[in-house]
């Protein structure tokens, strides 16, 4: 057999955080009653007009911006004319002649190193609605909730060549947005959506073979199994001597292979013009560089300085900055304590096993990094200990309380003065007098056992530090 070469260009949709629409004032919210987002414009009345959300253009000029995209000053809008039930008007605002943004790159890591991926554009369009079958009735209904949603699609040039590029490539734009705050892309929600497009040439080749595409594919573990199911599928068919047919094919995660859908359209077949409601949208350079001075510090740029600047492991670092939801505790923290490593070590133990208990994905987690700073602050300065502040940090993450109150309130701040916990050690050393002539005689080991006993008795509330001391004068005076 031949050594071939696959060949993949991505084509995502990012549903942005706007609180409205792109054309209308309709929620954006994801989950309402079906048909109650809904207004003329979305649901397409005949005669009504639209009014481009400013938000969107704000979001595409960031995002353009991130992946070193160079912004056209005069866009327009073009509708791309189809009948679907889930599409009302029978066309969708997009742009197909001028989009927003063009020629960009990012880079990518993988094991063989950095990758530059090319941008080919970025458009603003509009979400079409969502066709609901149900099986029981065998009837299928429409929710328009998610017409008129803003969409960005972002188009790469097909500069990858595995499956590990293309999921590196998703993480990393999928980090962009949330640190832009532009969308939360959740693949789960179908806030991000993936079309693969693929094909195979042999090795050496300069042309590209056929390509097919594999449309909205719902999570990296099935864009992986996809690619890899579609790459021997076409490899075998001109291995036989057959030819791969441009098309559209849907992949059955659950049966893991592909199946056409449609043969592929042509930009002709969508009878694309200029959309006559909406004008077109001049951009000032004034504007773009008003812009450019918002854009936020991106996750590579953090995980070095993370490094650099507070020492934090590189693996620890690359965890934070992988989630906004953790950059934003961390720093929190890190600004009350001032101290970066505590804090990261707090995430890395307890936090992430906390969401990990509490079935809580990562960048859903709602929880304040004030809490986790006032509970560090109170164990360095050793008003309760790292055990009780940890279970205090389990109150915090699935209860709204305040840490400091909680202590108060539940007496759990630790005892340090000598006079509170001496009577309870003396009585430790009572009940154990073969530990205690043992230790005497010589037996090192049996301090540390009479440590966790004077802890246990005092309940887990004493400061190990002050109880050592305690100990170490009653023992002296037995001698
Ligand atoms: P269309 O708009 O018809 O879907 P485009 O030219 O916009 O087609 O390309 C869509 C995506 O397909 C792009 O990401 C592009 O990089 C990718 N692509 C184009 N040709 C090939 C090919 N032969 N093999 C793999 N990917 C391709
Ligand atoms: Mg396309
Ligand atoms: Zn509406």
């Amino acid at each position: 057999m031949r050594d071939y070469e696959m060949v993949i260009g991505l084509e995502v949709h990012c549903e942005l955080q706007t609180a409205t629409k792109i054309f209308c004032g309709c929620s954006t919210k994801f989950g309402g009653a079906p048909n109650t987002h809904v207004c003329e414009v979305c649901s397409g009345m005949p005669g009504t007009l639209p009014t481009l959300n400013k938000r969107v253009v704000e979001f595409a000029v960031k995002a353009g911006l991130a992946l070193n995209c160079e912004i056209t000053r005069n866009n327009k809008f073009d509708r791309k004319n189809y009948f679907y039930p889930d599409l009302p008007k029978a066309y969708q605002i997009s742009q197909l002649y001028f989009p927003i943004c063009r020629n960009g790159h990012v880079d990518i890591k993988t094991s063989e190193g950095i990758k530059q991926i090319g941008i080919h554009e970025i458009h603003m369009e509009e979400d079409a609605g969502k066709l609901v079958h149900d099986p029981a009735t065998g009837m299928t209904m429409v929710d328009f909730n998610r017409c008129g949603v803003p969409l960005l699609e972002i188009v790469s040039e097909p500069d990858f060549r595995s499956a590990e590029e293309v999921i590196a490539y998703l993480t990393k734009l999928r980090d962009t947005m949330q640190y832009l705050g532009v969308s939360d892309c959740k693949m789960q929600e179908g806030s991000m959506r993936a079309d693969v497009n693929l094909s195979v040439r042999p090795r050496g080749q300069k042309e590209f073979g056929t390509r097919t595409e594999m449309k909205n594919i719902a999570s990296f573990k099935a864009i992986e199994r996809a690619i890899e199911y579609e790459r021997e599928r076409q490899i075998d068919l001109i291995e036989e001597g057959g030819t791969v047919v441009q098309e559209t094919r849907r992949w059955d995660d659950e049966k893991e292979y592909t199946y056409a859908m449609r043969s592929k359209e042509n930009a002709q077949d969508y009878k694309y013009f200029p959309d006559p409601d909406l004008m077109p949208l001049r951009i000032s350079d004034e504007y773009i560089e008003s812009i450019r001075k918002e854009l936020p510090e991106f996750a590579d740029a953090k995980r070095e300085r993370y490094v650099a600047q507070f020492g934090l492991p590189e693996y620890d670092a690359e965890i934070i900055t992988g989630a906004t939801t953790l950059v934003d505790v961390f720093e929190t923290a890190t600004e009350m304590t001032g101290q970066p490593k505590d804090v990261s070590n707090w995430i890395m133990t307890d936090l992430l096993k906390l969401c990990k208990d509490e079935h809580v994905a990562v960048e859903d987690m709602k929880f304040d990094g004030r809490k986790l700073g006032t509970i560090i602050s109170l164990v360095n300065e050793g008003k309760v200990n790292r055990k009780t502040g940890r279970k205090v940090l389990e109150k915090a993450f699935t209860e709204d309380i305040d840490p400091a109150q909680y202590i108060e309130e539940n007496g759990l701040s630790q005892v340090s003065d000598a006079s509170a916990i001496e009577p309870a050690i003396k009585q430790v050393l009572d009940e154990n007098p073969k530990a205690v002539s043992e230790f005497l005689a010589g037996s090192e080991k049996n301090f540390q056992f009479l440590v966790g006993q004077s802890m246990r008795a005092l309940r887990g509330k004493a400061d190990p530090q002050a109880v050592r001391s305690v100990l170490t004068k009653l023992l002296d005076e037995m001698r």
